[in-house]
C-alpha cells in the first residue's frame, strides 16, 4: 500500500539581526535543510521557513553607535544573511524577518487572545529608571556587578562570566550607560504570561515524543521547580511592536519572535495564494511542525512558545530537533575569534557541499557539541569524497567516454551487488527520519569501499589492455556508475553541488523511486573532475 504523503512546516531558530551567519549558525540551517531536501526527496510537502529576530535593546544600541535607525541595520543585515544561505544552498521557501506588518498583527491577536482567555495579568514591578534621560533603563543599558560571582561590568539580565539569570534590581552598583549615573529604583507595570496555568497541559504534549530523550529529562527538571508568571513587555526606549493601548510599552522581541513563526508562514502565503493559511494553525490540524534549535534556547521552545499557542486556542509543535554547538579548539566559537574568522573566510569562497557533509558527518540526534577541526575536516573530505566518491566515477566514466561512445551497457549481468546496495535503501530512510545522519555517512562509506572493491577485483584497465571481453568490459563500468547513482541518491540531500555535477554527467535525474531502476543504455555526458582535493594552507 502506497503511504500517504506527510505535510509539514519546518524552522529553523531565527538568527539575530545584530550580526553576521557564522558556520556556528550553519550547523542548524544545514542539519535543518539536509532534513527539509530528504522528505521532499520521498514526496513529502514541505514549507522551509525562518526569519531574522529584529527586535530588542541590542539593535537599537547598535543603531545609536552608527548613527542611523535600527530599521536601516537590520536591512543591511538581512541582506547579508539571505545571500550567506544561499552559499550553502540552505533552500528556505521563504526567509524574511520579524519586523513586518504581517507579525504585528498576529502578535496583537495572540495578545487579545491570551487575555481574553486570562491568561494575562498586569503586574506592578521595581525597574530602575535614569533620572536625567527620564526613562526605565532596558537592561542592556545597565552595567554593574554580577550578584552572584561579583564579575564587573555586566549587563542588567545576566552575566557573561558565571552565566546567571537576575533581575536589573539585583545588580551591585548599577549605572546608567547613556548617563553614567546611578539609576533610582522606580515603579512601573508590566504584563505578564501566567505560565503556571499551561503546567498540566504542555507536560502533557511534552509525553508525546516531542523532544529527545536526553533533553525532555532536562525540561521535566524545570517543571519539577516553581514556575514564574513570565514578563512579556518592555517600557521605551524599545525597538519593537508597541502593545495596543499603552503609549510607552513594547512587547518583549522574545514573544514576537515566537510569534514570528506563524508571521513569516503567513508571508508565504501572501506570495503562495496556494497555501491555506487557516488549515495550519487550528488545534486540530494534521499537518506537522517541526522547529529546529539549539540546546540554549530549550526554554523559550519547551515552555513559552507551547504555553503561547495553547492559550491563544492554536496547535503545537509536533516534534523539536535539538542540537549542541559547534566548538573550535574546544572553545565557544566567540572564544576562538582568529580561526573563526579563517575558517569563515575560506567557506565564503569555496565549495559549501564540504561543510555539509562534515556536519553530516558528525550529526546524530544528541545534544552534544561537535568540534570543528580543521585537520579531521580536510581528512574527511580529501578521503570520502575525492578519494572514494569521486574516484569511483571517475574511473568508470573514462572508459564509458573513451572506448564506448558515452554509451552504457544495455543490461546488467552478474549484479549481485546492485542488489545490496539497493536493500539500504529502507535502513538509510529510516535513519534520515531519526536525524542519524553520521550513520548514514558511515554505511555509505562501506559501500563504497565495497564498490570501489568490486572495480579493483573486475580488473576493468586489464580486460582493456589484452583488448579482451570488449562487452564484459562496458558493463563492469556500467555496475560501476550504477552503484555511484545509488550513492549519490542516497546523498542527495546532503550534498546538492556533487549531486547537481552527477546528474548532469548521469544525464538523468536522480529520485528516490529511481533506485532501484539501474541505468542502462543511456548515454553519459562527458567526465570532467568533480572537485579538487584540499589543501591545509588554503585555509590557514
Ligand atoms: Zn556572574
Amino acid at each position: 500500500m502506497k503511504k500517504k504523503k506527510k505535510e509539514m512546516i519546518i524552522t529553523c531558530a531565527f538568527p539575530y539581526s545584530n550580526g553576521f551567519i557564522h558556520i556556528g549558525h550553519l550547523l542548524e540551517h544545514i542539519q535543518a535543510d539536509i532534513w527539509v531536501r530528504f522528505n521532499k526527496l520521498i514526496g513529502n510537502k514541505v514549507y522551509f521557513i525562518c526569519s531574522d529576530d529584529t527586535h530588542g535593546t541590542a539593535i537599537m544600541l547598535k543603531a545609536i553607535i552608527k548613527k542611523t535607525i535600527p530599521k536601516n541595520i537590520i536591512f543591511e543585515m538581512y541582506k547579508s544573511h539571505i545571500i550567506e544561505f544561499k552559499k550553502f544552498n540552505i533552500e528556505y521557501d521563504k526567509y524574511y524577518f520579524t519586523h513586518n506588518k504581517e507579525n504585528k498583527i498576529l502578535t496583537n491577536l495572540l495578545f487579545d487572545r491570551l487575555k481574553h482567555n486570562g491568561y494575562i495579568k498586569k503586574k506592578i514591578c521595581k525597574q530602575l529608571y535614569d533620572i536625567k534621560k527620564k526613562i526605565f533603563l532596558p537592561d542592556r543599558f545597565i552595567k554593574g556587578k554580577c550578584p552572584k560571582c561579583y564579575a564587573y561590568n555586566q549587563y542588567g539580565d545576566n552575566c557573561e562570566i558565571c552565566g546567571a539569570f537576575y533581575k536589573s534590581t539585583e545588580l551591585i552598583k548599577p549605572k546608567s550607560t547613556i548617563t553614567g549615573l546611578k539609576p533610582i529604583i522606580k515603579k512601573t507595570t508590566h504584563y505578564f504570561l501566567k505560565l503556571f496555568l499551561f503546567k498540566k497541559k504542555i507536560n502533557n504534549w511534552l509525553n508525546l515524543k516531542v523532544i529527545q530523550n536526553n533533553v525532555l529529562n532536562k525540561v521535566l527538571e524545570w517543571f519539577k521547580k516553581e514556575i514564574k508568571a513570565w514578563n512579556i513587555s518592555r517600557n521605551n526606549p524599545y525597538f519593537g511592536f508597541k502593545i495596543p493601548g499603552e503609549n510607552k510599552k513594547y512587547f518583549y522581541v522574545w514573544f514576537d519572535a515566537l510569534i514570528g513563526y506563524i508571521g513569516t508562514f503567513k508571508i508565504l502565503c501572501n506570495y503562495n495564494k496556494k497555501i491555506n493559511f487557516d488549515n495550519f494553525w487550528y488545534k486540530k490540524t494534521k499537518i506537522e511542525l517541526y522547529h529546529f534549535i539549539g540546546k540554549d534556547i530549550i526554554y523559550f521552545h519547551s515552555l513559552f512558545w507551547p504555553s503561547i499557542l495553547e492559550g491563544s486556542n492554536l496547535r503545537k509543535p509536533t516534534k523539536l530537533f535539538v542540537h549542541g554547538h559547534i566548538t573550535i579548539n574546544n572553545n565557544k566559537i566567540s572564544k576562538s575569534k582568529k580561526t573563526y574568522i579563517n575558517i569563515n573566510y575560506y567557506f565564503k569562497k569555496k565549495n559549501s557541499d564540504f561543510l555539509r557533509y562534515y556536519y553530516a558527518s558528525k550529526l546524530s540526534n544528541s545534544i552534544k557539541d561537535i568540534e570543528f577541526n580543521i585537520k579531521n575536516f580536510i581528512e574527511i573530505i580529501n578521503n570520502d569524497i575525492i578519494n572514494k566518491l569521486a574516484n569511483l566515477i571517475s574511473r568508470n566514466s573514462s572508459f564509458i567516454n573513451n572506448y564506448y561512445y558515452n554509451k552504457l551497457s544495455n543490461t546488467l549481468k552478474y549484479s549481485k551487488i546492485y542488489q545490496i546496495f539497493i536493500n539500504e535503501s529502507k535502513n538509510i530512510s529510516n535513519l534520515y527520519i531519526n536525524m542519524k545522519f553520521d550513520i548514514i555517512i558511515n554505511i555509505i562509506m562501506k559501500l563504497v569501499d565495497l564498490a570501489n572493491f568490486y572495480i579493483n577485483i573486475k580488473k576493468p584497465w586489464y580486460l582493456f589492455k589484452k583488448k579482451l571481453y570488449n562487452n564484459k568490459l562496458q558493463m563492469i563500468c556500467t555496475i560501476g556508475i550504477n552503484l555511484f547513482k545509488i550513492l549519490i541518491t542516497y546523498l542527495k540531500p546532503i550534498l546538492p553541488i556533487f549531486t547537481f555535477k552527477s546528474e548532469f554527467l548521469l544525464n538523468t535525474k536522480l529520485t528516490w523511486i529511481g533506485i532501484k531502476k539501474p541505468l542502462l543504455g543511456n548515454k553519459i555526458k562527458k567526465f570532467k573532475k568533480f572537485f579538487h582535493r584540499i589543501k591545509l594552507n588554503e585555509i590557514l
